[in-house]
Parts: C-alpha cells; sequence; structure tokens
C-alpha cells in the first residue's frame, strides 16, 4: 500500500513562500503535519497553535519531535527542536527532503525501539531485520 505523501520541489515551496508573503507556508505546514500524522501515526497537535504566541514554540517542538521520531527516525529530538525554533527558514527544506524520499513507499507504522542502525540509510530499525524498511537495503548479501 502506498501513502498519502505529496512530491514537492523544495525551491518552488520556497518560491511560493515567499511570493505569498508566508501564507504558503503556512499552508505547507499544515499539508505536511497532515501527512506525517496519517503516514507515520504521529501526533503533531493542531496548526492553529502556530499563530499563537508561545504556544508556537511547543508546536515546532511537536513537529520536530515527529520529524526525527518518525520521518527522520535518528531519535535526535532536541538538536531538531533547537534547529526549527531559532532557523525556521530551514524547515521547509528538512522536512520536504525527507518526505520526498518516502513518495509511493510503503511506511513501517509506529516506533521502533531498538539500539541498530541501517548501515546505509541511518534510520533506526528492528534489531532482527533482514532487509531495511525504509531504504530496502539487504543485508543478508553482506
Ligand atoms: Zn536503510
Amino acid at each position: 500500500m502506498t501513502n498519502t505523501i505529496k512530491e514537492r520541489n523544495v525551491v518552488l515551496v520556497y518560491l511560493f513562500g515567499i511570493f505569498t508573503l508566508g501564507i504558503y507556508f503556512l499552508y505547507w505546514y499544515v499539508q505536511t503535519k497532515r501527512e506525517i500524522n496519517e503516514n507515520f501515526g504521529a501526533s503533531i497537535p493542531t496548526c492553529w497553535l502556530l499563530i499563537i504566541p508561545i504556544a508556537n514554540i511547543y508546536w515546532m517542538y511537536k513537529y520536530a519531535e515527529a520529524y526525527s521520531l518518525y520521518v527522520k527516525r535518528d531519535d535526535n529530538t532536541v538538536l531538531w527542536a533547537i534547529l526549527f525554533i531559532l532557523i525556521g527558514i530551514i524547515v521547509p527544506a528538512l522536512v520536504q527532503i525527507e518526505l520526498n524520499k518516502y513518495v509511493g513507499k510503503t511506511i513501517p507504522k509506529g516506533l521502533v525501539k531498538s539500539n541498530r542502525r541501517c548501515t546505509n540509510c541511518g534510520r533506526i530499525i528492528p534489531e532482527d531485520a533482514n532487509l531495511c524498511p525504509y531504504c530496502n537495503k539487504n543485508f543478508q548479501t553482506e
């Protein structure tokens, strides 16, 4: 089964964002938040928080947490949250590049608790996996 992630050109995302004086970025957050929750089983709260001072920092933390745990699967929530909150302009590039990698692929739901990382893509994978669920690297041929 494929997913509902939409492939977007990162340069166009920024061009639309600039030409609409930032409105497109809000739309982009609404769309990608929905895509991450729907396809990865994350639970980022409503984007309305984005337009409320202080609450927007909390929202960005939750968005960075979902990006780290579910999309990038690198377990670096704090690092990404600090980057996302301090240098917000880089968020669409980082997130869209990762999301584009999942377009048309089957996404394993839920979180993997494991100490093993794929030697190819660096994501956290099950200890006993013969095949990386994300990049399809085959470990049996090694
Ligand atoms: Zn991999």
